[in-house]
């Protein structure tokens, strides 16, 4: 794609006959940005079309690219394909979805149904309906209205006094105005309209530290008087990471049928919120960690072992200080290469562990470190850490459905496993159906013989037992009938 800027510099002008009153800067912005909002609405389908749009249910074929998350370290990142719906109620504050596919390992069908006091957390695979805790539509939809140049129109029309003129720009050898769109939640929105066909084509939004995220809005045509593109591309950070085809658009049509739980979901307790908190897995094997993700604290002689390398890392580590006090951290293992595993690099180089990962991962890892003192020590099929007495065996059980380099830490004599991404479990309920990555895991723990009776993992504050791998591996995944 080819963007090039021609920013027009606004300059303020005095009207003359002695008046004292001169447009701002500011004033002649909102009051461009004005004017190309009410052509962008009329090409949208009019004032009218868009106020009266107050129900949406559209369903899309997704592709995916899990950009850092691929089997391996870098690009060609692998390509997954799902289908999502996005049912919208703007009157009533309902918002319904749900998203069907496979990926990374993993096979998923769920769901959330924001309706107020009855909002649900749905999984069709494992067949329960979880409270959502703290249900917020504006939060819960914002993905899908920022997806939808019909529902950003409306957002435009309803909050145009916010909304700015940026400059012009040429896209793909087209002129475009852009304007900015402030919503309720999230940074603000650059929105290009193009200058002939006063159209959404292009959208930006800039989300520090992550980087860029770029929407492109093709194929438009008119549903029930209102423009509607077939296609969308989202790119992140200049990399393709969606895109998706529209299947089918239905407006105004009553939602009723998708607000209720299928009766043959199990309704089960709440997520409990999880705070940092620090569990004593065993006399000096620590779980540290909250909301979602935790590392492992394994005390030796004179040192520190530390497994995982989830965000919760440096909070992690000034926690486990509570416990051990003085011990330097002499090894911290990271399990595998993807983005959300790799960002504890940055701690440990700091403490002066040593880091422990593939040497296929060694570019990611570095990154990720940001340290040019960062110690890396490789493993490839197996490594020993031990004081002579303590012993934490790494084990590589890749390739597997998840990473092409996968490592799990057990402690022979406790019998704890740690491992990351292969054993989903929720922090309390059933144990789901196991996906492909569950059942490459339980295979390497019975190929590598290991004798245990606790696994801990990277997502869970939950500690499984042999029996709980047994339950999802006998669990047929459920299938689902009613809402969507
Ligand atoms: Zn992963």
């Amino acid at each position: 794609m080819k963007i090039s800027f021609l920013i027009t510099v606004v300059t303020a002008t005095i009207v003359g006959c002695g008046s004292l009153f001169a447009d701002s800067l500011p004033l002649q912005s909102v009051n461009k940005a004005g004017e190309v909002i009410d052509a962008a609405i009329e090409a949208h389908g009019g004032a009218e079309s868009l106020s009266n749009l107050n129900t949406l249910a559209r369903t899309a074929d997704f592709v995916n690219y899990a950009t850092g998350q691929s089997r391996k370290p870098g690009p060609p990142y692998d390509r997954s394909e799902s289908t999502n719906f996005n049912a919208i109620d703007l009157k009533d504050h309902v918002f319904i979805t749900r998203n069907t596919g496979d990926g990374g390992g993993y096979t998923f069908d769920q769901g959330t149904l924001v309706n107020g006091e009855d909002s649900w957390q749905l999984n069709y695979r494992a067949g329960t309906a979880a409270p959502l805790v703290q249900p917020d539509f504006n939060t819960q939809s914002g993905p899908f209205i920022r997806v939808t140049p019909a529902l950003l129109l409306k957002q435009l029309q309803a909050r145009r006094g916010t909304s700015n003129w940026l400059g012009e720009a040429e896209v793909n050898g087209r002129m475009h105005d852009v304007i900015t769109l402030v919503m309720e939640t999230g940074p603000a929105l650059g929105m290009y309209i193009d200058q002939e066909t006063h159209l959404l084509t292009r959208m930006e939004r800039v989300l520090p530290p992550f980087g860029q995220v770029e929407y492109e809005f093709l194929d438009y045509s008119m549903v029930d008087g209102i423009a509607f593109n077939k296609t969308f591309k989202l790119y992140v950070n200049g990399d393709e990471n969606i895109e998706f085809v529209t299947r089918s658009t239905e407006i105004n049509k009553p939602l009723t049928a998708y607000m209720t739980v299928p009766d043959n979901l199990e309704k089960v307790a709440a997520i409990a919120p999880d705070p940092l908190s620090t569990q004593e897995i065993d006399e000096g094997v620590f779980l540290i960690g909250g909301n979602g993700t935790y590392a492992l604290f394994v005390e030796m002689a004179d040192h520190v072992v530390a497994i995982g390398g989830t965000q919760t890392v440096p909070a992690s580590i000034t926690e486990m200080r509570k416990v051990i006090a003085d011990k330097p951290i002499k090894y911290g293992v990271l399990t595998h290469h993807h983005s959300d595993h790799i960002p504890g690099a940055a701690a440990y180089a700091e403490q002066g562990a040593t880091i422990i990962t593939f040497k296929e991962n060694e570019t990611v890892v570095r990154n990720a470190a940001s340290n040019d003192d960062a110690k890396l020590e490789f493993v490839e099929d197996s490594m020993t850490l031990t004081d002579g007495s303590r012993k934490v065996v790494l084990y590589n059980i890749g390739p597997t459905p998840h990473a092409e380099n996968m490592l799990i830490a057990y402690l022979p004599d406790q019998g704890i496993i740690f491992e990351a991404d292969h054993f989903p479990q929720p922090g309390n309920g059933v144990i789901p159906p196991a996906v492909p990555a569950t059942i490459a895991f339980a295979e390497a723990l019975v190929r590598l013989n290991l004798d245990y009776d606790k696994i801990v993992g990277a997502h869970s504050a939950r500690v499984a037992s042999p029996g709980d791998v047994q339950s999802a591996l006998s669990r047929e995944a459920a299938t689902a009938t009613g809402g969507r």
